[in-house]
C-alpha cells in the first residue's frame, strides 16, 4: 500500500481485525502480490479483505477462465456511493474476467415496494454507469431470467427460516417474497457458473454484505454432490447423496483408486486436478459442481455530512446527474477533518483520514497517487486550508462528472430495453 494514504488507519469505523479473526475474511495483501497490476482500490486500502481471492489472482495471472459478478438493487438513482463496486467489476473484466451484472428488481419490488416500471428505469441508469466505465459482459434483470429463477428455487431447498432469522433477523411477519429475494440473490452469485460452467467467481462487495457471501458459499457447498479433501497421501472424494453411477464414474476416472460406500480414495492425486475433474462428473450426473464464490470486501466512502452515503439523505451523496449548483452546495457544505480555526489548522494540521472531502479524492477524484499523497501531506502539515481544498475538490468532481456523462452518452446505445 502506498505509504500514508490508508484512509482507515486511525479512523476505522468497522473493526477489520474482528472481521479477520471471527469471520475468516483474510487481508487482501496476502494474495495480490503476483498480480500484473494492483488497482488503486487495493493500493489505497479501500478493498481490505477477501475470501478465496487467491483463485482469482491465479486466474488473472495465468489467463484462466474466471467470472466477476455483482448485483445492483434499483431502488433509486445510482450515485457515487455505488461507483466503487462498479469500478471493481470493470477492472476485473479488463483483466480477462467474464462479467455478470444482475439487476435485483425482484428485491427492489419485494423489499422496497418499487413498481416494476420504476425498477426498470433505475436499472437502466445503473447499466448506463457501468457501460460508461467500459463494462462489457452479461446483464440481466432478475425478473426476466428464468434459469436464474430455477437456480434460486434449487438454492431455496438448501435454506431454512432459522438461518434467515439468524442472518437477517427475519421474523414471523417477514414477507415470504423477502425470503425469495434472498434465495434469488444466492442464485445471482452462482448464476455465472450455471451459465458458463464451473469457474472461480469473484463478487466485489461492501464489508457489510459478507452474510450473503457466507450463505451463498454454504448453499453452493450443499448443492454439490461431492466434497474433495486432501488426506495423508491421497485425495478423498466423498458424497452423501451422489448416485452410485457418479461414484463409479469417479472411480473409473482414476485407475488405482479405491471405491468404498459413498467415497473414493485416490492415492497420490493432486487436489486441484481432482477438484476440476470431479466437477465435470458432478454436472454429468445432475449436480452443480460450483466453485465456492470468492469475494473482495471494500470499505465505504462516507457521506458528505459524515455517516453513510445514502439515497435517503440528499446532502450525503453526489449523483451522477448532479447540477453544478447543487454540487457546489454539497461539496462546499461538506464536513471536513479540519480544525475549528484557521490558526489551529495551520498549527496542528487537518485530519484527512476523518475527512469526507479527502476520502472523496481518495476513492475517486484524484487518480494520481502522488497527487493524493501530496494533498494528504499538505493537510496534515497545516499547509492546505479546507476552503481551498474544497474548491479544488469541487473542480475535480465537476470535471469527473462532465466526462462521465459524456461517456454515458457515447455508450447509451448499449443500454437496452
Ligand atoms: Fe479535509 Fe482538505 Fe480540510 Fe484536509 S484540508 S481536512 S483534506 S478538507
Amino acid at each position: 500500500m502506498t505509504q500514508g494514504i490508508n484512509p482507515w488507519a486511525s479512523n476505522q469505523s468497522i473493526d477489520v481485525g474482528k472481521l479477520f479473526s471471527e469471520f475468516g475474511i483474510e487481508p487482501i495483501e496476502d494474495v495480490t502480490g503476483g498480480l500484473p497490476t494492483v488497482p488503486s482500490f487495493i493500493r489505497r486500502g479501500v478493498v481490505v479483505g477477501h475470501r478465496d481471492y487467491g483463485l482469482i489472482a491465479e486466474a488473472i495471472r495465468e489467463k484462466k477462465h474466471f467470472n466477476v459478478m455483482t448485483g445492483f438493487m434499483p431502488s433509486g438513482h445510482p450515485h457515487l456511493g455505488h461507483l466503487m463496486v462498479m469500478k471493481e467489476v470493470a477492472w476485473h473484466v479488463a483483466q480477462g474476467g467474464t462479467g455478470y451484472i444482475g439487476v435485483a428488481d425482484r428485491e427492489a419490488h419485494a423489499v422496497r415496494g418499487l413498481s416494476w416500471r420504476q425498477c426498470k428505469e433505475y436499472g437502466r441508469e445503473y447499466l448506463a454507469c457501468l457501460y460508461a466505465l467500459g463494462y462489457e459482459g452479461h446483464t440481466y434483470y432478475q425478473s426476466e431470467n428464468t434459469a436464474l429463477k430455477d437456480l434460486a428455487f434449487e438454492a431455496a431447498i438448501k435454506i431454512n427460516f432459522s438461518e434467515l432469522s439468524a442472518i437477517y433477523g427475519f421474523s414471523q411477519e417477514t414477507a415470504l417474497a423477502h425470503a425469495m429475494s434472498v434465495a434469488t440473490q444466492v442464485g445471482d452469485i452462482l448464476y455465472p457458473q450455471l451459465d458458463g460452467g464451473p469457474a472461480p467467481t469473484v463478487v466485489p462487495v461492501g464489508i457489510d454484505q459478507d452474510p450473503h457471501i457466507r450463505l451463498t458459499r454454504d448453499v453452493a457447498h450443499k448443492l454439490r454432490l461431492f466434497t474433495v479433501e486432501q488426506r495423508e497421501g491421497y485425495v478423498s472424494v466423498r458424497s452423501k447423496n451422489a448416485p452410485e453411477a457418479a461414484i463409479d464414474a469417479v472411480h473409473a476416472a482414476y485407475p488405482g483408486s479405491k471405491r468404498y460406500e459413498g467415497h473414493v480414495d485416490i492415492p497420490g492425486a493432486a487436489l486441484a486436478e481432482v477438484e476440476v475433474r470431479v466437477r465435470g462428473i458432478e454436472i454429468e450426473h445432475g449436480g452443480f459442481g460450483f466453485f465456492l464464490p470468492s469475494a473482495t470486501y471494500h470499505t465505504f466512502m462516507p457521506g458528505l455530512q459524515g455517516g453513510k452515503m445514502s439515497s435517503s439523505v440528499p446532502d450525503s451523496f453526489i449523483s451522477f446527474w448532479e447540477s453544478d449548483k447543487d454540487l457546489k452546495k454539497k461539496v462546499m457544505g461538506a464536513l471536513t477533518g479540519g480544525r475549528t480555526t484557521l490558526e489551529e489548522q495551520k498549527k496542528l494540521g487537518g485530519e484527512p483520514e476523518k475527512c469526507p472531502v479527502y476520502l472523496l479524492n481518495l476513492f475517486h477524484m484524484t487518480p494520481d497517487d502522488e497527487e493524493l499523497v501530496e494533498i494528504c501531506r499538505k493537510c496534515r502539515d497545516g499547509e492546505l486550508m479546507c476552503g481551498t481544498c474544497k474548491k479544488e475538490t469541487l473542480e475535480r468532481t465537476k470535471e469527473f462528472l462532465k466526462d462521465f456523462r459524456e461517456k454515458m452518452d457515447e455508450t447509451a446505445h448499449l443500454v437496452e430495453g
